[in-house]
């Protein structure tokens, strides 16, 4: 059995980390605009003595935490923004928002078990003095904002070995999952204004064309591959006046499909179905790039080698006032739900391993991470069973005993393996020729073009 005791300063610094965590729940901001909690997080970083780089890729919120020299370095990956609509009271079993925005896909705990795993691995360095190099990165935007993707563009993950991350759910298990890659673009019309009875004639209606868009979509959703996935939203429907004809409206699109390659593709066709919409009803129209992320590359090796610690380094049993309030939640607010069962509320121990890849059909910007070097990522099960991702009964086990202390096996986890890479040339080696024949010949094309700015979520809502 190989030696933990490096893993200690976790339980040291739990108070810290615990509170670090809900001050951030405290402070919920959208992406690109996490300025509080990017600096609790630098903050605390500095403290800690690591050597911290701000405004990455040109991003205010960016950053970076380094310790230790040379080879081999592992990246250890932190977010922290917030999601808009599902504010919660902390430990309620059911709504009572206390403001617009919320952590309701848990990354005030995401950022701060990966900070945890940070120092776990400093200690380690510090006291065997064995070569090697951890850096913590700070990820702002990963809701609708693809930040990692924005950074990895710029090279902010150059030079990196091997990257670990983490995700809280309502199990624990290594993820083995691919995600989708994506992009989301806004198409933007522009038509005449016109007295919709007295001068039809003249009008050129920037709603039809978004209408006429939309059907067109639909009738390509019939020709795309079955995995691939296309949403929208209405951001602009032209002002509120039937009896104008709207001269300008918006559409957001999200586009989808397990591939890179094939969400250029359906990209294309989507913006050719725009400028159909524009023939067809006089209009003009053009796109803004919003952003984009690549499909997650998963790594055997490392995956594996995580479920090796995980059988080493067991999940913290549950206090019974956390089963009790899963409990209440489950039966308050979770019926029905997928794996929600009063009588078990929460994931008791490691999930087994869960063999070949499997797709989940969602996305992450940890994906364009992925394409550059060999990443892994486990889940830890800070919410009770059958808990869905991004609602506020995430919110509201933001701050409770079991994410706190879930949060802090993940820091153990991930810490534990950074360590196993930096201390098993041979595993690293798997992992990195794994990575190549993977990633193929064209290596990674960042999906995002370039010139393409980051969008703070509050800038899009507001349009
Ligand atoms: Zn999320
Ligand atoms: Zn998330």
């Amino acid at each position: 059995m190989a030696d933990f005791s490096y893993l200690s300063i976790v339980d040291e610094k739990a108070a810290f980390l615990d509170t670090l965590a809900d001050a951030i729940w405290e402070h919920p901001e959208l992406a690109f605009a996490e300025h509080q909690s990017a600096k609790m997080l630098i903050d605390a970083l500095r403290a800690e003595g690591f050597e911290v780089q701000q405004n990455l890729a040109d991003i205010p919120t960016a950053f970076s935490g380094r310790f230790g020299s040379g080879r081999p370095v592992i990246g250890l990956l932190g977010e922290f923004d917030a999601l808009s609509g599902v504010s919660q009271r902390a430990g309620a079993t059911s709504p009572e928002p206390i403001g617009a925005a919320g952590h309701g896909c848990g990354h005030n705990l995401l950022g701060v078990g990966s900070l945890g795993a940070a120092l776990a691995v400093k200690r380690y360095l510090e006291t065997t003095g064995c070569p090697g190099t951890v850096v913590y990165y700070g990820c702002p935007g990963e809701e609708g904002g693809s930040g990692k993707g924005f950074m990895a563009r710029y090279g902010a993950f150059d030079g990196l070995d091997a990257a670990l991350c983490w995700h809280p759910k309502d199990v624990t298990e290594v993820r083995v999952f691919s995600t989708l890659a994506n992009v989301q673009v806004l198409y933007r019309f522009d038509g005449m204004a016109s007295h919709a009875a007295a001068y039809p004639e003249q009008g050129r209606s920037a709603l039809d064309a978004v209408e006429l868009m939309n059907v067109g979509v639909n009738f390509l959703r019939e020709h795309m591959v079955s995995d691939a996935r296309i949403h929208y939203a209405i951001t602009d429907s032209g002002g509120i006046s039937p009896n104008v004809v709207q001269p300008h409206a918006e559409v957001l699109y999200l586009i989808r499909a397990p591939f890179n390659s094939q969400v250029r593709e359906l990209f294309d066709r989507v913006c050719d179905i725009a400028r159909g919409a524009a023939l067809m009803t006089g209009t003009h129209v053009e796109h803004t790039f919003i952003k984009a992320c690549s499909n997650v590359i998963p790594n055997e090796a490392i995956q594996r080698d995580l479920y090796r610690i995980m059988g080493q380094i067991p999940p913290p049993e549950p206090e019974p006032a956390s089963l009790e309030f899963a409990r209440e939640l489950t039966l308050r607010s979770l019926a029905g739900k997928p794996d929600a069962n009063p009588e078990a509320p929460l994931c008791l121990g490691v999930l087994p391993y869960r063999e070949g890849d499997v797709l989940m059909h969602s996305s992450t910007d940890v994906g364009d991470v992925s394409w550059i070097c060999p990443t892994a990522q486990i889940h830890a099960a800070t919410w009770a069973r059958g808990t869905p991702g991004h609602t506020w009964q995430v919110t509201a086990q933001g701050k409770s005993v079991q994410a706190h202390s879930m949060m802090r096996y993940a820091s153990k986890v991930l810490a534990a393996e950074a360590v196993s890479l930096l201390t098993d040339p041979e595993l690293l080696e798997r992992a990195k020729a794994e990575h190549r024949r993977r990633v193929g010949p064209e290596g990674y094309v960042p999906p995002i073009p370039q010139g393409v700015r980051p969008m703070p979520m509050e800038a899009l809502i507001e349009k």
